[in-house]
């Protein structure tokens, strides 16, 4: 059996008040503990304050713990400074996070406790803490396997799949749909499983949920708010539950509220969840996590496994000795501009094309470890270019990341450049701060597949 307790469900900013007094007003915070009593905590928003009162009153210091971290925005790391336990010599705490390519967590959080922000420094906590950064993969800790997998949102960010004592829990927060249907045009949100034009980072993500007891899952907005929130890195409630349905999953607790939902909005949004599982005829249960909610799980078996990493998620690498070389190539100098100024603070080497030719050329004489390319640029198509990369005789060409930026990233227009070899697409108009993440994504993807270390 493997017990869940809900410490902090609001998304973005804590919102105490007599509005949220059901679901709760703090940020996230979520603790699992599997039969054997270790201690896993997911994310360390303003939930974990109460969490580490209550874990000191009722185990007493001092206390031995493993925090997964899936982003360090404010709202999933706020009560770090305010988690007691850490304050306890003796305590033990391994703290995981994404990281890699000279991206420490160790530094964010020291940076969160500077002087200017927090009176105590990360140094002065009496706990022993051990920091690992991590990219998509597996670890464990004690008998819980683990995978890891990344989201879709403005900072590099892991989603956490669980699976201990036959129980699946998979913590899937701040993503959006890679897809980013067109609002009104028919086809929103991910389609169903199985469906051979997907686009394959949703198929990954379904696959990551698949079979679970329990999918916790970014539900900030509705599919009607979204159209005025595309970019923000987050999942309309609805295609939630499509994500779930899709995956087979036993139960979906809406999890990231809104700090502008209150409580009987978020009712209302149960009631639109549920209605649409039955539309779906689908066994599905859905319900809103709520904070203080408390859920005991037993292990059903008989699962879909997610697509093996057999990669340890666990990495070491520094800041890159040389800047990586990264091509962008569009027609359209504004968004060259933008790309550019967006990506080099990452500390890479840009080059720049703006026809297809150059582009390909470039490519070949350069060896970027990363190419975007605008799918309608001037000469070439993006989509012959990633042909004639892929038909190329020389084996670096294989694998390279291509990925292709279009105004269509629908499933329609993407099926044929998916089984040309291109990578993943890249919707228009872009957030700088989204693609500055996924691009962080596919280096340490290319870094994985090729053994390539820093
Ligand atoms: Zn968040
Ligand atoms: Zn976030």
């Amino acid at each position: 059996m493997v017990r869940v307790r809900f410490w902090g469900t609001r998304g973005s900013l804590a919102t105490p008040g007599p509005t949220t007094l059901r679901y709760g007003g703090n940020t996230s915070c979520v603790e699992v503990r599997p039969a054997d009593g270790t201690l896993i905590v997911l994310d360390c928003g303003t939930g974990a304050h109460r969490l580490g009162q209550a874990l000191l009153a009722s185990a007493g210091p001092p206390v031995r713990g493993h925090l997964l971290i899936t982003h360090t925005h404010w709202d999933h790391i706020q009560g770090f400074p305010f988690f007691a336990p850490l304050f306890v010599s003796g305590s033990q705490w391994d703290l995981y996070a994404p990281g890699g390519r000279g991206h420490h967590l160790e530094a964010t959080l020291a940076g969160q406790m500077e002087y200017t922000y927090f009176p105590v420094t990360l140094e002065q906590l009496g706990a022993a803490i051990r920091f690992h950064d991590l990219i998509e993969g597996e670890l464990s800790i004690s008998r819980t396997q683990i995978v890891t997998h990344y989201m879709n949102h403005p900072a590099l960010t892991l989603g956490y799949r669980l699976e201990s004592d036959g129980v699946v829990i998979v913590y899937a927060l701040d993503h959006e749909p890679h897809g980013r249907a067109q609002p009104g045009k028919g086809d929103v949100g991910p389609p169903a499983a199985g469906v051979p034009t997907m686009h394959r980072e949703e198929q990954r993500h379904i696959e990551f949920l698949a079979g679970a007891d329990l999918v916790i899952h970014d539900a900030q907005y509705t599919v009607d708010e979204y159209p005025k929130k595309i970019g923000w890195g987050h999942t309309p409630a609805e295609w939630a539950v499509d994500y779930a349905l899709a995956a087979e999953a036993k139960r979906l607790a809406l999890f990231h509220h809104d700090p502008l939902r209150d409580d009987d909005a978020l009712d209302r949004l149960v009631e639109l969840c549920r209605q649409r599982v039955v539309s779906a005829g689908g066994r599905l249960e859905v319900f809103a996590a709520a904070e203080g909610q408390v859920l005991e799980l037993e292990g059903q078996g008989g699962r879909a496994a997610p697509r093996h990493r057999q990669v340890k998620a666990e990495v070491t690498d520094g800041v890159p000795a040389v800047a990586p070389t990264v091509l962008v190539a569009d027609d359209d100098p504004t968004v060259v501009q933008l790309l550019v100024e967006s990506l080099q603070p990452d500390g890479l080497h840009l080059l720049t094309a703006a026809d297809g030719e150059t582009a390909l050329r470039i490519a070949r004489s350069e060896r970027p470890v990363l190419m975007l390319l605008d799918s309608h640029i001037p000469g070439l198509e993006g989509v012959d270019i990633v042909r004639s990369l892929r038909g190329d005789s020389d084996p670096y060409f294989w694998s390279v990341p291509v990925v292709l930026m279009t105004a269509k990233a629908g499933p329609e227009n993407t099926a044929a450049g998916f089984a040309a070899g291109v990578t993943d697409y890249l919707p228009k108009p872009f957030a700088p701060a989204l693609v500055r993440a996924r691009v962080r994504a596919w280096l340490l993807r290319g870094d994985a597949s090729t053994g390539r270390r820093m």
